[in-house]
């Protein structure tokens, strides 16, 4: 849908009655000129996408750095206001998950008459913490009150109504009022949305994803960034049982709801790791292991036109994440590797973790592919050279084109 609102160029604003909708502030986006229309109409669309999975119709319109949701009344003319409120909600608590949004707001679009107005901002505030400061602003100089008259009346009715405080420097609450053309609206500031930007801005990418705690939330931290991320998953079978792959499944599923249509690729490992083991890989097992599910991943990547590679490593984390070994590993392959932990401490990690509801399950009992086989020492300096060595062996890039080509696809959707 384009930003038309032919839906309120019908109603005579006068007569129209309060109804509450969905009001959501763009970020970042609003200060990319040039590009700032193509970035909303993507933000548009990813958010059309994420409403669909609600099976509720909304209307969205776009004005000056905020988009509105607008569940149409007439849809819900057999119904209770109560059924629409709650419709409206999901939406809310939907749209909450779409990157690029930085606040989602409850809000009511009201008649403008000063009447309407306030009877939305006392509504609005019956819960909030107070004090509280009144922000108004016109659009429309023909409202029969000026921006300081509204805030007068409507502070005082607010006051009046639930006993809060004013206090313009240093509010709790902020009330929003916006006079535009043929209504008003009225919102608070609402919860923080995901911020960052929409997912595809920056262009598609292949995320490893272990089962562990980091991977879930690097490939998280790089959707905030714009890029849409397909999964690529290394179990250990059929040395292994499959429950890795169980939660991969469970984790790619959860964050299905960031950027929608998800694509999990599973690789059985096992045997390849077996390979690398008899060609005398030794304290180089590990990251040898890195190295070809990185070159398998770039496979995988240029199969499906992305061009960047994701992990969740952090630098020291553990002796495979030693710069040397890092190192080594950017070498194995073209493309860019992102790591978006790489400076993050692990309490900080599972913080977000917990935040975007990946712990439980990358805190699970399962059987990484990455403790098979592991030598007694991992070599924390790793020489190229020597990795080279082994992969020349072992025909890495072709054993890599190979796993790209057989890797299972899943649709976590
Ligand atoms: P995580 O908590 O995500 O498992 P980690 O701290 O265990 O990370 P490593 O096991 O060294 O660290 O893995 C570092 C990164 O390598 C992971 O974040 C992930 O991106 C990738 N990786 C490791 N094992 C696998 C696997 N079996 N399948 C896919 N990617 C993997
Ligand atoms: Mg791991």
């Amino acid at each position: 849908m384009t930003a038309t609102d032919s839906v309120t160029a019908a109603e005579p604003a006068q007569h129209a009655a309060p109804e509450p909708c969905v009001l959501l502030k763009l970020g970042e986006i609003v200060l990319k000129g040039r590009n700032r229309h193509q970035f909303e109409r993507m933000l548009q669309n990813n958010i059309r996408t994420a409403v669909k999975d609600t099976g509720i119709h909304a209307d969205q319109t776009r004005r000056e750095g905020v988009i509105i949701l607008r569940v149409p009344l007439q849809d819900y003319r057999d119904r209770t206001a109560a059924d629409h409120a709650q419709a409206v909600e999901t939406v809310l608590n939907r749209v909450a998950d779409v990157p690029g949004i930085v606040r989602v707001c409850r809000a009511w679009r009201v008649a403008k008459t000063p009447e309407a107005t306030v009877g939305a901002a006392v509504d609005l505030t019956k819960d909030v913490p107070g004090p509280f400061a009144v922000r108004p602003r016109r659009r429309d100089k023909r409202f029969p009150l000026t921006s300081s008259q509204i805030a007068v009346l409507v502070g005082r009715e607010v006051q009046k109504a639930h006993g809060l405080e004013v206090n313009l420097k240093n509010p709790e609450t902020e009330v929003f009022i916006e006079v535009d053309a043929r209504e008003v609206f009225v919102f608070t500031s609402g919860v923080p949305g995901q911020g960052g930007l929409p997912v595809g801005m920056s262009g598609k990418a292949v995320a490893l994803m272990s089962g562990g705690i980091d991977s879930p939330v690097a490939a998280y931290r790089m959707m905030r960034r714009g890029l849409r991320c397909n999964f690529i998953h290394f179990s250990g079978m059929p040395l292994t049982g499959p429950e890795s792959v169980y939660k991969a499944y469970a984790l790619t599923r959860g964050l299905d709801r960031f950027q929608g249509g998800t694509r999990l690729f599973v690789v059985p490992f096992g045997k390849t790791q077996q390979s690398l083991a008899t060609s005398g890989a030794d304290r180089l097992q590990i990251i040898a292991q890195r190295r070809l599910m990185l070159k398998t991943a770039e496979a995988l990547a240029r199969r499906m036109n992305a061009s960047a590679l994701i992990t969740g490593d952090s630098l020291g984390q553990v002796s495979s994440q030693t710069l040397q070994n890092i190192t080594a590993m950017d070498d194995a392959v073209e493309m860019p590797i992102m790591r978006p932990l790489i400076g993050w401490d692990k309490t900080e990690i599972m913080a977000e973790a917990r935040r975007i509801d990946t712990l439980s399950i990358s805190e699970l009992p399962d059987e990484d592919c990455c403790t098979l086989l592991t030598p007694k020492r991992v070599e924390t300096r790793a020489r190229i050279d020597d990795l080279r060595k082994i992969e020349l062996r072992l025909d890495a890039d072709e054993v890599a084109e190979q796993l790209a080509a057989s890797a299972q696809e899943y649709k976590p959707e």
